[in-house]
């Protein structure tokens, strides 16, 4: 490590975020790397074509562009190595193909991203991989999940939706008893506020489209891997001819400079609203980690250092058979919020969550979910928003 590797590596995350991933010196000074958009690479002799000796060889394999955003997100992770993808989702299915085989079981935490499931359903299904999904709570538990062909344990904390926490340290130590490979997705949470490698956690994978990203225009996955599996995921992103794309993978490098000052807001912005929420007769149940109330908050507590801007809410609603009304009825009403998938954009957005194809968790019964992303506007204009949609869920009888 280089002096001026040591001296950043022990900054605050800030320092680091506005420093990590290029060094200014290698390009002319200039601050930010260059949009390096290739995909031949000119070799000097024959000879260095056959026994490869420089750095750069083809567009897919990495540019200084994409470089500089894996070892930025290396050094957030503490990881090996990361790779690059086109999208969060894909950041779940790569890692998936590149671990498992035919005949294997995979275990799946029952809370994970929906079209998570919708992959191990079809695609892992017909390529002969048994998909098992098991409840988030389990901790050491899923030890009695285990068996002989058990080769991937798949985690999400808090999970999608529903945000139950799992205890990845206890998780992960069965796991590797029983020589399975660990992965997390910690989209929720980012590297800022949670390092699944520093938990056990083999592979973390992450949507770079929600915070990294930042603004709601870019689609990017990223997936970081600790030294004993980095070589598999790096060999099957190359089989599979998966690469990040250049402007996007600059305008990642470019939101992780403003990263954890739009965290730390989304944070604070996130918990005054749910501390509002919880307090309200018109609220059967807030689901977000950072309360004291919430089932998961201790583990929460213990292993994460912050809370995103992410969070579900239960409408008080008794009859089952106006939960859709008065759910969209809520959701029609605001103006502030728009209506759309995705999150982590510097906008707050409003979705109706649908637990149907839940196998363990199932949605609580206490009136439909919303889930909330509280983006960066004032929280008394949110507020204020949010009461147009609890006005007029009062008025469908
Ligand atoms: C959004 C999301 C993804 C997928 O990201 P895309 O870039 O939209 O494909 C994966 N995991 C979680 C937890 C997410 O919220």
């Amino acid at each position: 490590m280089s002096d001026e590797q040591k001296w950043l590596s022990d900054s605050g995350v800030n320092t680091r975020l506005c420093h990590i991933g290029h060094d200014p010196s290698s390009y002319h000074g200039f601050v930010n790397p260059p949009v390096v958009r290739a995909s031949t690479v000119l070799f000097p002799q024959a000879s260095g074509m056959e026994t490869v000796t420089q750095k750069y060889t083809y567009g897919t394999r990495g540019t200084p562009t994409t470089d500089a955003l894996c070892e930025a997100i290396d050094s957030l992770e503490g990881s090996a190595g990361t790779i690059l993808l086109p999208s969060g989702l894909a950041a779940i299915t790569v890692p998936f193909l590149a671990f498992l085989s035919p005949g294997d079981h995979a275990l799946i935490v029952d809370s994970v991203y929906g079209p998570c499931r919708q992959f191990c359903d079809t695609m892992l299904k017909r390529l002969g991989v048994e998909v098992e999904y098991y409840d988030p709570l389990l901790g050491a538990g899923i030890e009695a999940l285990m068996r002989p062909n058990t080769r991937l344990v798949h985690t999400e904390s808090p999970g999608s939706n529903t945000f139950e926490m799992q205890d990845i340290r206890a998780i992960s130590d069965v796991a590797h008893r029983h020589g399975a490979v660990v992965s997390m997705d910690n989209t929720w949470a980012t590297p800022l506020y949670f390092r699944p490698l520093d938990f056990g956690v083999d592979i973390s994978m992450h949507a770079a489209t929600k915070y990294p990203a930042g603004h709601s225009d870019i689609l990017m996955g990223t997936v970081s891997a600790n030294a004993e599996h980095w070589p598999r995921l790096k060999e099957a992103n190359g089989l599979m001819g998966l690469c990040g794309a250049p402007e996007d993978s600059y305008l990642v490098l470019r939101g992780l400079r403003t990263m954890g000052v739009r965290l730390a807001h989304h944070d604070r912005s996130a918990r005054a609203v749910a501390e509002w929420l919880e307090q309200r007769a018109d609220v059967s149940a807030v689901l977000h980690p950072a309360l004291p109330s919430f089932p998961g908050h201790d583990i929460w507590k213990r292993d994460f250092k912050g809370a995103s801007g992410i969070f579900s809410f239960v409408l008080a609603v008794d009859d089952p058979a106006k939960f859709k009304a008065k759910s969209h009825a809520f959701l029609d009403a605001l103006r502030l919020f728009g209506l759309g998938w995705s999150w982590g954009g510097y906008e707050c957005l409003a979705v109706p969550v649908n637990l149907n194809d839940r196998k363990i968790r199932k949605a609580p019964a206490g009136g439909p979910v919303i889930r909330l992303q509280i983006g960066l506007e004032d929280v008394a204009d949110i507020m204020a928003d949010l009461e147009r949609g609890f006005a007029a869920a009062a008025l469908v009888s």
